[in-house]
C-alpha cells in the first residue's frame, strides 16, 4: 500500500530571502517525494477550523493570528513576518496534520509534510511555530475519545516545549522529548519525560539512548504516537549542536517506526525543523521520515 502523504502548496509562504527560515524546504521536498517516487498523489489538507484549533489554543490567541494583530514582540517572537501567506499556512499546516492523524487511524501510518510546531503555546507562538498542530491533533483525538493514551515523541534537536505545557495536566497526552541541552529554548519546560543530550553527541550515543528510552516508553500502553521527526540533529545543521551523521538519521527513523509500527500502534510522522547548511541535503534528510514509513506500508 501507498504512505499516506498530506502536502499542500501553501505550506511554502511568500518569506523575503533574508528570513532564516528555509521555507522552500516544502515545496522542493514535495517535489522530492514525487521524483522518488514515494508518493502518486498528495491528500490535500482544509485549513484547520477555528473549532478545532480552540481544543489547543486560546480563541483570543487564534484572532490575533487571523487577525493579524499580535504586537511586535509577539511577532518577533515567532520569526516568520506576520503576512498572508504565513496567516493562511499556519492554518493550512495544521489542518494537515489533523488530516494524516486521520489517515494515521485508518491506515494505521501516515505522514504531513510540515508540522512539528512544538514551540507553541496555547497563547503565544514562538521559534517559527505559530500554531501548535500536534497538541491540536491530539486534542482532536482524545476530546472524541479516538484515542485514549497518546505519545508525543519529540526527537527534534530543540525541546518541545509547547507540548509540555499544553498537556502538562492532561495525562491522557505523554510528553517525551530528546533534545539538546544547549539548544533554544534556554529556559527549558517539564515534559513528561525530557532527555538532555551533551553537545556534539554523535550516532553511536544517540542511538543507544534512544533504543533504551524506545523500551521505557513500551511499557506505558499507548493507542496513538505523533512522531516530531526534526533533522536539525545533524552535524551540519546551522542551529543544531550535536554531530548526528545522515546514516545515523536513517537509523534513529527506522528504529521509532518499526518500534511503534510493529506494535500495530497508528504513528503521525510530522517535519519538525531543519536549517541545513546545504538546502539539498536538507531535503534529502526531511525525506527520510517518508520513506522509512513508506517501506514499512509495502
Ligand atoms: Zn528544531
Amino acid at each position: 500500500m501507498e504512505l499516506p502523504v498530506v502536502n499542500h502548496k501553501d505550506y511554502e509562504a511568500q518569506l523575503n530571502d533574508d528570513n532564516k527560515f528555509p521555507i522552500k524546504k516544502f515545496g522542493e521536498l514535495a517535489k522530492a517525494l514525487i521524483k522518488n517516487k514515494i508518493v502518486k498523489n498528495f491528500y490535500i489538507p482544509e485549513p484547520c477550523s477555528v473549532e478545532t484549533l480552540k481544543e489547543a489554543h486560546t480563541e483570543d490567541y487564534i484572532n490575533k493570528i487571523k487577525n493579524k494583530t499580535l504586537d511586535k514582540n509577539e511577532i518577533r517572537k515567532i520569526g516568520f513576518p506576520l503576512v498572508d501567506s504565513v496567516v493562511r499556512r499556519s492554518f493550512i499546516a495544521t489542518g494537515g496534520t489533523v488530516l494524516a492523524t486521520k489517515l494515521a487511524l485508518n491506515y494505521g501510518i501516515a505522514c504531513n509534510t510540515a508540522g512539528g510546531s512544538h514551540h507553541a503555546t496555547s497563547n503565544e507562538g514562538a521559534g517559527f511555530c505559530v500554531f501548535n498542530d500536534v497538541a491540536v491533533a491530539a486534542k482532536y483525538l482524545t476530546s472524541r475519545g479516538l484515542a485514549n493514551k497518546i505519545l508525543i515523541i519529540d526527537l527534534d534537536v530543540h525541546q518541545g516545549n509547547g507540548n509540555s505545557e499544553i498537556f502538562k495536566n492532561d495525562n491522557q497526552v505523554f510528553t517525551f522529548s530528546m533534545h539538546s541541552k544547549v539548544n533554544y529554548p534556554a529556559k527549558k519546560s517539564v515534559s513528561d519525560l525530557d532527555i538532555e543530550l551533551e553537545e556534539n553527541l554523535e550516532d553511536r550515543e544517540y542511538i543507544d539512548i534512544l533504543k533504551n528510552n524506545l523500551k521505557y516508553l513500551n511499557e506505558e500502553d499507548f493507542d496513538f504516537v505523533f512522531y516530531i521527526a526534526g533533522v536539525d540533529i545533524h552535524y551540519n545543521d546551522r542551529l543544531g549542536k550535536l554531530k548526528i551523521s545522515d546514516n545515523g538519521i536513517f537509523e534513529r527513523d527506522e528504529l521509532v517506526i518499526d518500534n511503534f509500527f510493529s506494535n500495530k500502534i497508528p504513528i503521525c510522522g510530522v517535519l519538525g525543523g531543519g536549517y541545513n547548511e546545504d538546502f539539498n541535503k536538507l531535503v534529502e534528510l526531511h525525506s527520510s521520515l517518508h520513506k522509512t514509513c513508506a517501506k514499512f506500508l509495502l
